[in-house]
């Protein structure tokens, strides 16, 4: 049984999802949970299956990965965000999930978009590292066309020449997603930046520009982490950068959207809403 999964993404609010990049072991991804829990996040992300450049990476824990999600789940509050790699894996993962997380590798799949399409689940769309903004609507188009308009759209990094970074964190795309559609907006500042060191102010960049909430990779051991080590930022960190997006979304009067409060009160988009909005934009 998941829990109530509402949880309010935009206007004039921020919401954190916080979580490991991969979902390691009961007790890591336990305390993971409590840890971004008491910072303020408000979902729980963790992959059970991972989809990794080389087969000879760690792979995720699959089916135990998605049962240590959702004990995590019942700890905590969170609801969970978890990818889905095949379209084999749809029921499977929806099962257990609150969220179903489209991965920017498989923006393109659109036989997977079309199934999460056929579901009642929220999803969350991640953009590819080569596509144009125009892309990923298309993209949300083919799950909306199949009736499902609950769909978060994720900026996460595109890949350009410069090396410094892992990828080059698209800002622009966020006003232009905002304007172009009526979807939520999120940015993964970990993936985009592919160090924890800049993920803080990648995240603030993101709020700023008027992103809807945030998903961020956290690891209790960063240097220990089997996938996406480099890029997990510690509690500490985590906590400091929740501090951080706090005064500014006050300022903004934005604020971060709290778990237990008005939260509960919204599903995770307005349905009527996105539809036309998304229908209208391609
Ligand atoms: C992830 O969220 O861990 C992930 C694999 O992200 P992306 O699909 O954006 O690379
Ligand atoms: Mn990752």
């Amino acid at each position: 049984m998941r829990i109530d999964a509402s949880v309010r993404f935009g206007p004039n609010t921020f919401a954190v999802l916080g979580g490991p990049c991969a979902v390691e072991s009961r007790e890591q991804l336990l305390v993971t949970a409590r840890a971004v829990a008491d910072a303020g996040a408000v979902m729980l992300r963790g992959g059970a299956y991972k989809p990794r450049t080389s087969p000879h990476s760690f792979q995720g824990l699959g089916e135990r990965g998605l049962e240590l999600l959702v004990e995590a789940s019942r700890a905590t509050g969170l609801p969970v965000v978890t990818e889905v790699l095949d379209v084999r894996q749809v029921e499977l993962v929806a099962s257990y999930a609150d969220v179903l997380q489209i991965g920017a590798r498989n923006m393109y799949n659109t036989p997977l978009l079309a199934a999460v399409g056929e579901l009642g689940l929220p999803v969350l769309l991640k953009r590819s590292f080569a596509a144009t903004v125009r892309e990923l609507i298309a993209a949300a188009e083919y799950i909306a066309v199949r009736g499902n308009t609950r769909i978060v759209l994720c900026e996460r990094g595109i890949r350009t020449f410069e090396s410094s970074t892992r990828n080059t964190l698209d800002v622009a795309a966020i006003p232009v997603l905002k304007r172009e559609t009526h979807l939520p907006v999120i940015v993964d500042p970990s993936h985009a930046a592919g160090r924890a060191d800049l993920v803080a102010p990648l995240a603030l960049a993101a709020l700023a520009a008027g992103a809807d909430g945030l998903i961020v990779e956290v690891h209790p051991n960063p240097a220990e982490a089997r996938s996406d080590a480099e890029q997990s930022q510690s509690f500490a960190q985590f906590d400091a950068m929740m501090l951080q997006l706090a005064t500014v979304a006050a300022a903004l009067h934005r604020p971060m959207v709290p778990l237990h409060e008005e939260a509960r009160v919204l599903p995770i988009a307005a349905p009527r809403r996105a539809r036309a909005a998304c229908a209208g934009s391609v």
